[in-house]
């Protein structure tokens, strides 16, 4: 598969998420490292004046203080506050989250809803509508893409 920048969005376009080529190169090459394993990290980017579309452009490496299983991650924290803080001074931020469901469907579990919900509603991140991407199946071979938007106080919207 080439990787190519990537356009997700909702029946009504009130979301429209671009995922650029370079993230999701970071994000496959961070999922095969961790073959078997579950793996995730932060997306960071900007939004478009209007605030309908995110453009995500850096997905970050698994911190290494998370916690890793076949099915089960849980992202850690380490090194990202640094990070954020300089990608703040070129105008990007943290918009949401990413992970790897190894072999997989990229079907949010029940997990990654009940803990992106957490996030829209965490002072702390600042985010009230966080995005999660996940990448299901075997990369670089074959896999898939799921896109959601956890707007604060709502129901999810899964993008296309
Ligand atoms: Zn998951």
């Amino acid at each position: 598969m080439s990787i190519e920048d990537i356009t997700f969005s909702c029946a009504s376009a009130e979301f429209i998420v671009k995922l650029s080529a370079t993230a999701l190169k970071q994000i496959i090459d961070e999922c095969i490292k961790a073959g078997r394993n579950e793996t995730g990290g932060i997306l960071i980017g900007s939004y478009s004046k209007d605030g309908s579309t995110a453009l995500l452009v850096e997905a970050t490496a698994r911190p290494d203080d998370s916690l890793a299983g076949r099915t089960t991650f849980q992202r850690g924290i380490n090194g990202l506050q640094p990070l954020l803080d300089s990608r703040w001074k070129v105008g990007r931020y943290y918009v949401g989250e990413w992970h790897f469901h190894p072999g997989g469907s990229p079907e949010p579990s029940r997990d990654d809803l009940e803990s992106m919900r957490l996030i829209s509603q965490a002072p702390n991140y600042q985010c009230q509508e966080p995005i999660m991407i996940i990448l299901g199946g075997y990369p670089p071979v074959s896999y898939k893409l799921s896109g959601s938007v956890f707007p604060r106080g709502k129901i999810p919207v899964r993008l296309n």
